[in-house]
């Protein structure tokens, strides 16, 4: 849960360097989108709490509980959050480790083929929004498609991985070839942080 401090959320703070994962997102890419575009969605969140009725809520009970424009500020805030805290330097033939490497063969078939549905579902992904894995209550894993700042918390899913396809996530570094975007993030997944997400 992320909780506000004083009556404010913090930015996340990368755990790398803004040049570190480059050059899967280049540094010009984490300048801008994790420190324009993320900014200004805690910025806008922090200021539309004083006074509401979100005052002292962690950020999870406020995406499963807003709409309007604090839902849109607290869901991207989120979203942003685990996209950017699930990244490590990139890793040659970096795969799933642990109990989430059991689970993507027992759902999937295997990794690969997760890989290709994954891929294939963010690549479709109509205009702006978010491709995730998540677990449901009967432990299954799911893939998502997630339209603008929607998370799957709102459906009762924990989500594990996000891939943001939001054009600011990759134009800068791959310009229109979504695609291609989506196939490189696989190097720079910690593999780690997603397991610990399955708690
Ligand atoms: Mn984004």
């Amino acid at each position: 849960m992320i909780q506000p401090v004083n009556g404010k959320f913090d930015m996340p703070s990368l755990p790398y360097g803004a040049a570190d994962l480059a050059p899967v997102l280049s540094q010009e890419t984490i300048l801008v989108h994790y420190g324009k575009h993320l900014q200004t969605y805690v910025n806008n969140l922090n200021a539309a709490l004083p006074g509401s009725a979100f005052e002292g809520m962690s950020l999870e009970e406020i995406v499963k509980a807003a709409d309007g424009g604090v839902f849109n500020n607290a869901g991207q805030m989120l979203n942003h959050a685990m996209y950017f805290l699930q990244f490590a330097p990139p890793k040659t033939g970096n795969v799933p480790t642990g109990k989430i490497d059991d689970l993507l063969t027992r759902d999937f078939g295997s990794f690969e083929k997760f890989q290709e549905e994954f891929q294939t579902k963010g690549a479709g992904l109509f205009g702006s929004g978010w491709v995730w894995l998540s677990i449901d209550i009967l432990g299954k894993l799911v893939i998502t498609q997630e339209c603008n700042a929607q998370n799957p918390i709102t459906k009762g899913l924990t989500p594990l991985l996000t891939f943001d396809v939001w054009e600011h996530a990759y134009y800068i570094d791959y310009r229109n070839r979504r695609p291609d975007y989506l196939k490189s993030l696989w190097s720079i997944v910690n593999w780690d942080v997603v397991n610990a997400r399955l708690g």
